[in-house]
């Protein structure tokens, strides 16, 4: 069924997107995307700005499901072993993968006035930190790359000290 008058929100339309990717993805490796994995996978990304684990545990007892955090943990585990989604080390915080088929790490804009992150997925990039951490004979498990700065929608500081 389509409505052709009122096209659904960007965020939920991405979300239903990604949950849909993310079936496909898991499927074919044998993994299962239970309800509740599924359900964290549907917050983080129904989420304008990424989220921390008790803001996830808190939409979840909104949910009517409560749950302790190390279950909210285990689902991100899983999540993020599936590379469905990714951790922000510097604001332990999870945000959805545009490109869960693909093995890669992840270089990422966090705006610091508004919370949103921008994944960036160049492949030029990725190869680079690679041959230079091979060069030194460092063996990668996991590479995230975090840019903090401020995205075009957020206005720029206005300084009153004139200094
Ligand atoms: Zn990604
Ligand atoms: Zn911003």
């Amino acid at each position: 069924m389509s409505l052709p008058d009122s096209l659904p929100c960007p965020a939920a339309a991405r979300a239903q997107q990604a949950l849909a990717e993310a079936e496909t993805v898991c499927q074919q490796r044998g993994s299962r995307l239970t309800d509740l994995r599924r359900r964290v996978l549907e917050i983080i990304w129904n989420s304008p700005a990424p989220l921390g684990a008790y803001a996830i545990l808190d939409v979840l007892r909104d949910d009517g499901r409560p749950g302790a955090p190390p279950t909210v943990y285990r689902a991100l585990d899983f999540l993020l072993d599936q590379g469905l989604i990714h951790r922000l080390a510097s604001l332990n915080v999870f945000t959805g993968c545009h490109q869960p088929g693909t093995q890669h790490g992840g270089q990422f804009l966090i705006c610091r006035d508004c919370g949103r992150v921008d994944e960036l997925d160049n492949a030029t990039l990725d190869g680079l930190l690679q041959a230079e951490a091979t060069a030194r004979g460092f063996t990668v498990f996991a590479q995230t790359v975090e840019m903090l700065g401020r995205c075009p929608d957020c206005p720029a500081e206005i300084t009153t000290d004139g200094r």
